[in-house]
């Protein structure tokens, strides 16, 4: 039995350090030299070539280099009998709290304005709104999500969640569902994303949705660009409807060259590293799910093929 690692975009060699680091017995291979496809149970992934799995006729587990499994599922070649998991890491939460308290204090603290201000020279005070009269709306609260409204609750702020299926959450009124989206909207004066990408979720974020957040919202995508009308959002910001948006992730990554997000100052704009996987913290749920598949017991963090996250 091997582990193949296949991640043509990104560096190997500290997924191997780490996963050597915790069991130097595992047969682990780097695609594409790894040897006999037969031998391979396991396999780690992230932008795999499509259709690659169909090379591996004994596959067990597939499990993604991070939390996001859209690209992945999209893979045809994806064995039946395979089971597809994902990272569950504090690391990755952590991270992404990180980033999303920055991107809504700065917006709360009109640190756009001011840059603009800085750069012709001017000097002029602002009235910040404090951060108890501001409700923070976080769409999908699963693993990262929850965290995330959590932390930004501790902090101060008011927090409604947004997930498929309804959930208690501590001082935080979660909706659910596609009957409690509008009421969801009307309450977020920041929008965060973290939902999955799915059928259900593309293109979530568009004129019908955004136009239902109050006046003069703000937008956090930390999810995927494919949540996101980008024209939409650019005509709700010229409309003066939305304040601005803090974008992790676009459609087409990285952003082209003359694409009017660059030049759109009420949009800040970073290269989707709001969270990354820590090969070293990860390791060990991956020698975990290899030493489970080997004794046939059920895998960590195992994802719904068919609901798509
Ligand atoms: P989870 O699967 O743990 O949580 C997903 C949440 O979204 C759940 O609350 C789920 O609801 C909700 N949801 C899914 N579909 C719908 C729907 N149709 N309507 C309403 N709610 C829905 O995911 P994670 O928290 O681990 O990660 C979320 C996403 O964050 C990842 O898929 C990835 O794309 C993105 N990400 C981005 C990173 C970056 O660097 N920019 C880094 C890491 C992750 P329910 O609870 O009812 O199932």
């Amino acid at each position: 039995m091997a582990l193949s690692l296949i991640c043509p975009t990104k560096d190997p060699v500290p997924w191997v350090a780490a996963i050597k680091a915790i069991s130097p017995d595992i047969d682990l291979r780097i695609w594409p030299d790894d040897g006999d496809k037969a031998d391979v149970s396991f396999t780690l992934v992230w932008a795999q070539p499509q259709g690659i799995f169909a090379q591996y006729p004994n596959l067990k587990v597939i499990a993604s280099m991070g939390a996001g499994v859209d690209n992945l599922l999209q893979d045809s070649s994806i064995p039946d009998q395979a089971t597809v998991v994902r990272m569950v890491d504090p690391r990755l939460v952590s991270q992404m709290g990180d980033y999303v308290l920055a991107a809504v204090l700065n917006h709360v603290r009109q640190f756009p304005d001011y840059v603009q201000q800085q750069q012709a020279h001017q000097w002029q005070p602002m009235q910040p709104r404090n951060i108890d009269e501001v409700t923070v709306g976080v769409m999908g609260v699963g693993q990262i999500g929850s965290a995330v409204a959590a932390r930004l609750r501790r902090l101060g702020f008011k927090v409604v969640g947004w997930s498929r299926r309804a959930k208690v959450l501590a001082e935080i009124h979660v909706f659910a569902g596609q009957d409690q989206l509008s009421s969801f909207l009307a309450a977020s004066e920041i929008l965060i994303c973290l939902l999955p990408l799915t059928a259900e979720t593309e293109n979530i974020l568009n004129t019908g949705t955004l136009g239902q957040l109050p006046q003069g919202a703000y937008v956090v995508n930390v999810a995927r660009g494919k949540h996101l009308v980008e024209e939409d959002l650019l005509s709700l910001i010229n409309n003066n409807h939305l304040a601005g948006a803090c974008l992790d992730v676009c459609r087409q990554e990285p952003l082209p060259q003359d694409h009017p997000f660059w030049s759109q100052p009420k949009i800040t704009i970073t290269p989707h590293i709001a969270s990354l996987t820590d090969p070293v913290s990860v390791a060990p749920q991956i020698v975990d799910n290899y030493r489970r598949m080997i004794t046939g017991q059920l895998l960590l963090n195992w994802v719904d093929r068919q609901q798509g996250y």
